[in-house]
């Protein structure tokens, strides 16, 4: 409960950080990024020296917070959710889609276990797709390429749907594993350590639940639970 208390001042915290950054960083940064885009400086540019150099940089940084931006504000609780009925293989399978170059690029093998059509949820599916999207791509980026085994899996059960996602990569230190949802957690050289933070986000305001079990040098499963859409009345 002190847990969950701590955990809600922390969005609260970056609720209005992300507001903030929102404003006074975003736009001006998509301006550059148009600019340097659309409006073809490089040509402008082509007689100064490093010139190519210079705006590869200025690129390269402006994409990058504006990648961190996104995913500030997504991991916000603030947000609006447009729920429908979807299947909840329908979701699972629609971030696989998207997941799957990497999936390739990486010699993964996966491995899928679904439920039955008539296992449903009440989703925003964009939303959901971000969360699974998140978990996905934590696991690619978790397991050696050429050896990486993932395994998703869908299951109901009686008031509940529960969604399994596995990798064998490199697993959770144990000290991690208490920060793994806190924004800006990561692990990675490159990482912003804003994707589980959204994740959680958007499954908590689905009503549902994460949970995750890691072992080093074995795997991680990531185990997500919603509410199962109510049957239609006979
Ligand atoms: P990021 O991916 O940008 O680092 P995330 O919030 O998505 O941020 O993940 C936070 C951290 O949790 C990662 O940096 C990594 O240390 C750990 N993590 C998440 N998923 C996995 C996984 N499947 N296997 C191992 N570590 C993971
Ligand atoms: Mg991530």
């Amino acid at each position: 409960e002190e847990q969950e208390k701590r955990q809600q001042e922390k969005f609260v915290v970056s609720g209005r950080i992300a507001r903030v950054i929102a404003h006074e960083v975003r736009n001006p940064l998509t301006n550059i990024l148009l600019a340097v885009g659309q409006f073809r400086l490089e040509d402008a540019l082509k007689e100064a020296e490093d010139s190519q150099l210079y705006l590869d940089i200025i690129e390269r940084n402006c994409t990058r917070i504006n990648q961190l931006v996104t995913e500030l504000l997504q991991s916000t609780r603030m947000m609006e959710l447009r729920l429908q009925e979807h299947p909840v293989n329908q979701l699972v399978n629609k971030a696989l889609a998207l997941a799957e170059d990497r999936l390739q690029l990486n010699g993964i093998q996966l491995i899928t276990r679904l439920a039955g059509e008539h296992a449903t949820v009440m989703a925003d599916d964009e939303k959901m797709n971000i969360a699974l999207l998140n978990i996905l791509i934590n696991a690619i980026e978790a397991m050696e390429p050429g050896q990486g085994v993932l395994t998703v899996s869908t299951e109901e059960t009686e008031g509940k749907i529960n969604i399994y996602i596995t990798d064998n990569g490199a697993g959770i230190p144990e000290e991690n594993k208490a920060r793994l949802f806190d924004p800006f957690f990561t692990s990675k050289s490159k990482g912003t350590g804003l994707g589980l933070t959204s994740t959680q986000n958007i499954i908590i305001n689905h009503r549902g639940n994460i949970d995750v079990d890691s072992t080093v040098g074995a795997g991680t499963q990531f185990t997500i639970t919603l509410p199962r859409a109510s049957a239609p009345l006979p």
